[in-house]
């Protein structure tokens, strides 16, 4: 295999030919896309198109032989057992209300506890207090260490027989704090709970195996993936899937249905109601694919590099302070600069035509437990390299200046 350069595959992404001064740091929040992928999606509508799973026609049935072929893709993608174990959703803040609202709302009952982390995102946190308010489960925090990882003592107080699910994510997206997921499934299957991994952060960057991790539900974007944005994947192991309730209720979820009575479909149709997403679906099978041809080991060296080359650099800066990641960091800088508020700071940079974000990152919990209201993120994809980190370290250093700093 010729060696991964970051360089190279930043010619895949039409983008930067577009926009050719942008420095992008914010794949962290969705990533570009390559043009196999919105060759894919176009071509797609071009040759391919109609309804899946209703047409006895022959492009009814092409179209659902690629949308099937995309779940074994992504079955591929996370080495699942089975493809009837991935189903299609929006994303992954579909996916884990899905999973609150099926299987939690079916599986626990009021002063069952659910654990959450500080590092979560919004979207793993309000899901499961939207199930506490329904039916009384608890909603239990597990909290960071001083050094901004997942602190596994704390952890591991608050497992009991009680416990019936952890909630947590793979790769912070306010930090970029690497969890020990292998760890938690662990511990947490020894009281009996079920662990689902947010793999938003994680999907990009790592190979994955949801079978030697242990976990019990995964899920993650498309749109973090290089895929389009609207395609999501949750993954469940098949007896959980199987045991679920349906959620929305459709066509293509049903097998029968009379006015009085509607049999379900078998998993994962069961989930799938309505009309899904044909065509990104395709496109999210193509982005992973691209990746896997990349190779998913290789832009895991790839991120590892730079985030240690970024980390390095920025900690450099006078009056730089780098938020921390505990034990291991990837792909996700957050950090201060001293008299420089995150948004100030985000606008100055981006007249330095440096993209990175400014806020809370869908993580106020996290902010306020580390004491901040925001933090500016800079945060990396495969086509990123170390000049896009000078960038961003000239930019900042300009910024200082700007503000006598
Ligand atoms: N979890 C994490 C860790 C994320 O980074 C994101 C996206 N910022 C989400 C969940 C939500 O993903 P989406 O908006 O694609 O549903």
């Amino acid at each position: 295999r010729p060696a991964f350069d970051p360089r190279v595959v930043k010619q895949d992404f039409p983008i930067f030919q577009n926009n050719p001064d942008v420095v992008f740091l914010d794949s962290a929040a969705s990533a570009q896309k390559p043009q196999v992928v919105i060759d894919a999606v176009s071509k797609f509508y071009e040759q391919d198109y109609a309804n899946v799973h209703r047409g006895v026609y022959g492009l009814s049935q092409r179209a659902t032989d690629k949308y099937e072929a995309a779940r074994e893709t992504v079955r591929r993608f996370l080495n699942a057992k089975s493809a009837k174990e991935i189903v299609f959703v929006r994303g992954a803040t579909e996916a884990i209300n899905l999973v609150a609202q099926t299987w939690g709302l079916a599986m626990l009952k009021a002063g069952d506890e659910v654990i959450v982390t500080e590092l979560e995102h919004h979207s793993n946190i309000v899901p499961w207090q939207m199930l506490r308010d329904r039916i009384g489960i608890k909603l239990v925090v597990a909290p960071i260490d001083a050094t901004g990882g997942l602190d596994m003592a704390a952890f591991e107080e608050r497992l009991s027989s009680r416990t019936k699910l952890v909630a947590v994510t793979h790769v912070a997206n306010a930090l970029g704090s690497v969890v020990p997921v292998e760890a938690i499934v662990e511990k947490a299957h020894k009281v009996g709970a079920k662990v689902l991994i947010d793999g938003c952060q994680a999907a990009p960057r790592m190979p994955l195996d949801v079978q030697a991790i242990g976990c019990d539900f995964y899920v993650f974007s498309g749109h973090k993936t290089y895929g389009p944005s609207g395609i999501g994947v949750l993954w469940g192991r098949y007896e959980l899937l199987e045991a679920m309730p349906p959620w929305q209720g459709g066509g293509d979820m049903i097998l029968q249905v009379t006015f009085e009575h509607t049999d379900f479909n078998e998993v994962p149709h069961k989930f799938e109601a309505g009309t899904p997403d044909i065509t990104g679906t395709h496109g999210l099978a193509v982005a992973l694919d691209y990746m896997e041809a990349l190779g998913r080991d290789r832009i895991l060296e790839h991120e590892e590099r730079l985030t240690e080359y970024g980390a390095d650099a920025l900690a450099r800066i006078p009056g730089v302070t780098l938020l921390g990641a505990g034990q291991r960091r990837l792909a996700v800088l957050s950090f201060e600069v001293d008299g420089i508020h995150p948004h100030d700071l985000a606008t100055i940079l981006d007249k330095h035509r440096v993209a990175v974000r400014a806020g809370h990152h869908c993580a106020q919990p996290l902010m306020d437990r580390l004491c901040v209201p925001a933090t500016t993120r800079a945060s990396f994809g495969i086509y990123n390299d170390e000049s896009d980190v000078d960038a961003l370290v000239a930019a900042v250093k300009a910024a200082k200046e700007l503000f006598g700093r």
